[in-house]
């Protein structure tokens, strides 16, 4: 398989859909506001949250992302995020949020104790 083309251009990163009737649709994005991953990546992983649990009408246990900014506060923040939790994806145990969050997953031996999100 031949490597990607590179690109300085880093409009992949992020975009703001200006015409969706639920913008803005989290509180507290204070940067640009990035829709690209409206449909969170991380909902089947462990993640910093914050985030609710409940039981969907199938008896699902899912999470309420709600109050989670995360994945819409700027374009290069948010995408740098995701793409930093899913280097280690750990598949979410479907327990409430833990309290400090969740510590991103490293190999063991890698943590450099720096921030989380
Ligand atoms: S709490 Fe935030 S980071 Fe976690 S799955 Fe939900 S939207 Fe994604």
């Amino acid at each position: 398989m031949q490597p990607k083309d590179m690109t300085a251009n880093e409009g992949y990163k992020g975009f703001t859909n200006t015409g969706c009737p639920f913008l803005p649709c989290h509180k507290g994005v204070q940067r640009e506001f990035n829709c690209l991953f409206c449909y969170c990546p991380l909902i089947a992983y462990d993640c910093p949250g914050p985030y609710e649990v409940y039981t969907d009408r199938n008896g699902l246990t899912r999470k309420d992302c709600s109050a989670c900014a995360l994945p819409h506060d700027g374009y290069h923040q948010s995408w740098n995020f995701i793409q930093r939790w899913l280097e280690y994806p750990v598949v979410w145990s479907g327990q409430p949020q833990t309290d400090p969050p969740t510590r991103r997953p490293r190999p063991s031996g890698q943590d450099d104790g720096g921030p989380q999100a």
